[in-house]
């Protein structure tokens, strides 16, 4: 099947109030480009050398979205342009967006990621974790970063029970959040679901699917 053929079944399979980001990791910016001329323009990077290279070779009118686990280090390479941060996992990453935003005279948007799947190998708050950063005092100094929604990962599991358990734990947790309001917080997103289980986070509530094999392929090598 073509780039093309899947972008559109899956975009025509989507509700209206879903953002699909188009998973792009390890895909050569040729491709990349084929799918920004059909219509795409939300792109998912999980590492942030490769985003920023793409990002130099693309149109510039492309949301790049980081969605991968990130290190605080590497934020200043991609504070110039990043347009949503998924996987916020802590306060000093924060803190280290918070500041690169500033340099660049920006707000960078930011998803904080609670944990949900049973493993122990995915990153992620726990919802103790996640509520106590909401809702300390030193988030609320932070005026160059939105926290505007969650993320999260379910297991990698032919379970549909165990994943959609979790998909609605997280719409659960979400729901009782979204009406804590500051300056700096305002829950909207929901970021939810890839390509195995993009049906199901749906169905649970998400509202920002991460999809990449459904749309370019298997990827030769998984990182
Ligand atoms: C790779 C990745 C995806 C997309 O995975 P597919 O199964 O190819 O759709 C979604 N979210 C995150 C965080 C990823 O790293």
């Amino acid at each position: 099947m073509s780039i093309q053929h899947n972008l559109t079944h899956i975009q025509n399979n989507l509700p209206d109030n879903v953002t699909l980001v188009a998973v792009s990791k390890t895909k050569p910016i040729q491709l990349l480009q084929e799918v920004y001329d059909c219509g795409q323009r939300v792109f998912g990077e999980n590492k942030v050398q490769e985003m920023v290279e793409k990002h130099e070779h693309l149109p510039k009118d492309i949301e790049w979205h980081m969605i991968g686990h990130l290190q605080r280090n590497k934020v200043k390479y991609m504070a110039p342009f990043v347009s949503l941060i998924h996987a916020v996992d802590n306060f000093k990453l924060l803190k280290e967006i918070n500041k690169q935003a500033k340099k660049n005279n920006r707000t960078i948007s930011c998803l904080l990621q609670l944990k949900i799947a049973l493993e122990d190998s995915k990153f992620g708050l726990s919802q103790t974790e996640l509520e106590n950063l909401l809702h300390s005092d030193e988030l609320k100094s932070f005026e160059h970063i939105k926290i505007v929604g969650l993320m999260g990962m379910a297991t990698f599991t032919d379970n549909e029970k165990q994943v959609t358990d979790e998909f609605n734990y997280l719409k659960t947790v979400f729901n009782t959040l979204k009406h804590y309001k500051s300056l700096n917080c305002n829950l909207q997103t929901l970021s939810m679901g890839m390509s195995g289980d993009y049906k199901h986070a749906i169905n649970c509530g998400s509202t920002m699917v991460r999809i990449g094999s459904s749309i370019f392929g298997e990827r030769t090598y998984n990182t």
